[in-house]
């Protein structure tokens, strides 16, 4: 079942999100969150992105790089970063919520995380570079935080105009979005 993604503006992608309880099927809700992800041809997708305040998400960054993120196919249920190490990079970020908006976002580059499985098994990770950032940009949703929030105040207004036409709709996407403001 493929979701509506959730556009800008929406509560629900400011809202912290709220842990799974362990033990709880999610499956279903995983296969359906992939299926939504390719539709959209995106590399990853939070629940909240499609209106479910949950700290669930998935991610499939083996397009972005086959060589090196080969096999970076996985949902990541009540994740935790237990360590971010100090070098940062830089890199341009886009959003399947922030349809035509890009900035470069500054993070850290390696980071350690744990997170469980489908299976609610528990995976303790290192991650660095590009599934580092993935992962980053993804944990951000589920704390209510989007990639635009760390641009700067003067791109902001700037990208005011923009922001306002995402939440009524006023953008052109080839996937399903739910627009908080359209009429
Ligand atoms: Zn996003």
């Amino acid at each position: 079942m493929i979701y509506p993604i959730v556009a800008f503006g929406d509560p629900v992608l400011k809202k912290k999100a709220e842990e799974i309880e362990k033990g709880t099927d999610i499956k279903k809700l995983v296969e359906d969150m992939f299926e939504t992800m390719y539709e959209a041809n995106g590399v990853g997708l939070a629940a909240p992105q499609i209106g479910l305040s949950l700290r669930l998400f998935i991610v499939d960054a083996e397009p972005m790089d086959p060589e090196n993120l080969q096999g970076y196919k996985k949902a990541f249920i009540n994740p935790v970063i237990v360590e971010e190490f100090a070098e940062e990079w830089s890199y341009e970020e886009g959003c399947l919520s922030i349809p035509g908006v890009r900035a470069h976002i500054t993070r850290p580059e390696t980071i350690t995380v744990k997170y469980y499985d489908t299976d609610w098994n528990e995976h303790i990770e290192d991650l660095d570079g590009m599934k580092a950032r993935v992962f980053q940009h993804e944990y951000d949703h589920i704390e209510g935080i989007l990639f635009v929030d760390y641009i700067s105040t003067l791109r902001r207004k700037l990208l005011k105009g923009k922001f306002s036409d995402i939440s009524k709709g006023r953008v052109d996407v080839d996937y399903k979005m739910k627009f908080p403001l359209r009429k």
